[in-house]
């Protein structure tokens, strides 16, 4: 501590103050009798109260407050009045710096300043501004000190209105070149979103410092703006001014959301050659980089090379998701709490994103487990996340029961219940939802208004559907979007009302999507439509020439009319675009382990009796009268091989493969990766009554529950 050194000037006094000061951090606790004899002066109490002001040692602070009231050393005196109200000011307690400033009658800058600095800086964003303008009405100049909080306080209230009056007013008084000023003028204007103005302030800007280039970075990284903010970085760079870490944690985020995988790499390398990995935080986003570009190989190793905290693995376990591979996620999770370290809600929410991937309920319900005695069960976002798990995976009460005990529901919330009862074809419960949520006064967003749709679409609701969808540009003012539109689409088709539906799209107010398309072809297959098929085939093909499965519904709906020619004439674009459909693989829980399946797996180390089983399956069903729907194999094969390659897909096998490991009666849930083709949904219709299982099937579209022959879908999916 320099106390020594402010001890100087005061050599008659120096005993009693440094006797003070002893007590003070010796003791600790000053008594009145200890103050009273030896009492200070008031100059003595103004550098101490300096000195506690800087150092923010409110504790000592008040102490002399105490002390310099019971000496009497406060009444009418200007000098330590200021000062112990900028020193409560500075260690924010408002309310008795404000007190204290009331009582002073001549207000100078510096008092003025301290308490605009202490509204600003402790959340009382509109006190600070209303002390500004009463500053101004009193004919003092606000300077280099005043405008920084004056402006915190704007960005703070989001009022860039006020903000760009004061930016005049700094303008006016010639302090616009103020590097302090300018930054906080930045700074201000980013966090208003105003990202233009920010950028014309920064232009303007004689000299700028590490702190100017950092607010802009960081500025257009949060509003979302990364190749604004990769922009700025390449001016740095050009400019010669180095990045520091906060550089670093700016801009790599916006490397992230731009997949700028390049730029990582090149800043991988600038981090370590300046020796920045030994900042946690550099080196969490530069994982974050490798895992949003799908660097898995990268990201792993920088995680395992340098030290690693909860963002870390986060970062890991949200990364294996993302990319797909959910096993390796949740892989990492086990192996955190293995290594003791303490996950948070991000950690729960990648985790639970996991499971839901692959259907990997029971390990699903043991995190719930894990959450409940944590307490973490109850909070909205990470409840949300666990009633969408348990919807995915086919088990609605669940979600429900989540859904009712979370003691706050936002909007995403209501919006995934929604979406969990439109998934399992539960039309009416959706919009139940739906109007519950409206009369909690919860306005819906784009999102909700897609999952509502989707529900009345999935249950064929066909007048509540096109009555919602007119509310949202009519009641709700909204814009109607492309997900809207193929929701409406989708329920059209599927009511048979295609002309419609063809009408609809035509008149979008946005371009329709390939989806659209294919979604009106896979409506005019069910309802036989050749004409409108064409039409819609051929827009669908052009919009995304490498999607098959357009092409193979064409194909079907040709052979469902016996036109051979023209079945072979789409198969011969197809063998010669070289187009191959998608590998479907389905998955199965067992004992908390999930089993993959793909087309023709032969790899399972049960693989032996589980062809067998469905060798078994295949004469028992035909036996019970089943004709396989061969029109979903593209190949120019004899039917023969064709019924073969058909009793090869995944859902078979591990339907075969549930079967033969759980007990009778036990319900099955398997997860596929693509729709369901016809012939494996009558085949489950079919296993599900002979067998007596129940089977609850998720494909890419929905829920399917099949039950004593029937599917919950009503064969439209
Ligand atoms: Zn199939
Ligand atoms: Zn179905």
């Amino acid at each position: 501590m320099n106390g020594a050194l402010l001890l100087k000037p005061f050599k008659t006094h120096q005993r009693k103050l440094q006797y003070f000061l002893q007590i003070d951090s010796y003791t600790s606790q000053l008594t009145k009798e200890k103050a009273q004899t030896h009492s200070l002066t008031s100059l003595q109490c103004g550098t101490l109260l300096q000195l506690f002001t800087n150092s923010k040692s409110y504790h000592k602070g008040k102490q002399l407050h105490a002390h310099m009231i019971s000496s009497g050393l406060l009444v009418e005196n200007t000098y330590l009045n200021t000062k112990l109200s900028s020193f409560y000011a500075i260690c924010g307690n408002m309310s008795e710096a404000r007190i204290i400033f009331n009582d002073i009658i001549l207000k100078n800058s510096f008092s003025l300043n301290c308490m605009i600095r202490g509204y600003a800086c402790n959340g009382f964003s509109l006190d600070s501004l209303a002390l500004y303008r009463e500053m101004l009405f009193f004919g003092q100049k606000a300077d280099n000190f005043t405008y920084p909080f004056v402006l915190k306080a704007c960005g703070d209230l989001l009022d860039v209105e006020i903000g760009r009056k004061i930016h005049s007013e700094i303008v006016i008084r010639g302090l616009e070149s103020d590097i302090y000023v300018g930054n906080s003028l930045l700074s201000m204007y980013s966090k208003c979103r105003d990202m233009e103005a920010a950028r014309k302030m920064f232009d303007r800007m004689p000299i700028r410092d590490l702190t100017s280039w950092n607010t802009m970075i960081s500025g257009y990284t949060k509003n979302g703006n990364p190749e604004g903010a990769l922009l700025i970085f390449s001016l740095m760079s050009r400019s010669g001014e180095r990045a520091d870490c906060a550089t670093l944690v700016t801009v790599l985020p916006a490397c992230a959301n731009m997949r700028a995988w390049k730029l990582g790499r090149q800043m991988h390398g600038y981090i370590i050659r300046n020796n920045y990995g030994l900042h946690i935080s550099v080196i969490n986003s530069l994982i974050y980089v490798y895992c949003n570009c799908n660097f898995m190989v990268y990201a792993r190793w920088l995680f395992e090379k340098y030290e690693r905290d909860t963002v870390s693995w986060n970062s890991m376990i949200l990364g294996y998701a993302k990319s797909g591979d959910a096993f390796e996620s949740l892989r990492h999770f086990n192996q955190m709490l293995s290594e003791g370290i303490e996950p948070d809600q991000v950690t729960f929410i990648a985790v639970l994103g996991a499971c839901d991937q692959i259907t990997a309920l029971q390990f699903g319900m043991s995190v719930h487990a894990f959450l409940t005695r944590k307490g973490f069960s109850v909070h909205t976002i990470v409840g949300t996340a666990l009633g969408n798990l348990y919807a995915k995976c086919g088990r609605l009460g669940c979600s429900c029961q989540v859904f009712e005990e979370m003691p706050e529901k936002n909007l995403i919330s209501w919006s995934a219940m929604i979406a969990a009862y439109g998934l399992h074809g539960k039309g009416r419960e959706a919009i139940a939802v739906f109007n519950q949520m409206k009369a909690m006064n919860i306005r819906p967003d784009e999102v909700t208004f897609t999952s509502v749709l989707s529900a009345c679409s999935h249950a064929g609701l066909v007048n509540e559907g096109c009555d919602i969808f007119y509310k949202i540009a009519k009641e709700y003012d909204m814009e109607r979007k492309v997900e809207h539109y193929s929701c409406m689409v989708d329920l059209l088709g599927r009511a048979g009302r295609l002309d419609e539906a063809y009408k609809l799209i035509k008149t979008m107010e946005v371009k329709p999507t390939h989806d659209i398309w294919a979604s009106l072809l896979f409506a005019c297959r069910v309802h036989h439509n050749v004409k409108l098929a064409e039409i819609a085939a051929l827009n669908a093909f052009d919009l995304n020439p490498k999607a098959v499965v357009p092409y193979i519904s064409l194909s079907n709906i040709y052979a469902v009319e016996k036109r051979w020619d023209d079945v072979e004439r789409v198969r011969a674009i197809v063998r010669s675009k070289g187009l191959k459909k998608q590998p479907g693989c389905s998955y199965v829980e067992l004992e908390k382990v999930v089993h993959c399946f793909s087309v023709g797996d032969k790899s399972h180390p049960q693989s032996e009796s589980i062809y067998s089983k469905l060798e078994d399956l295949h004469w028992q069903l035909k036996e019970a009268g089943y004709t396989p729907d061969t029109s979903s194999v593209l190949y120019d094969v004899n039917e023969e091989v064709k019924e073969k390659m058909l009793w090869d897909h995944s859902e078979r096998l591990a339907i075969a493969f549930a079967l033969i490991n759980t007990a009778p009666r036990t319900v099955i849930t398997i997860t596929k990766n693509l729709r369901i083709c016809c012939d494996c949904h009558t085949v489950t219709k079919l296993i599900s009554k002979h067998l007596g299982r129940e089977i609850i099937m998720r494909d890419a579209h929905r829920f399917h529950h099949f039950k004593n022959g029937i599917c919950s879908c009503g064969d439209y999916w």
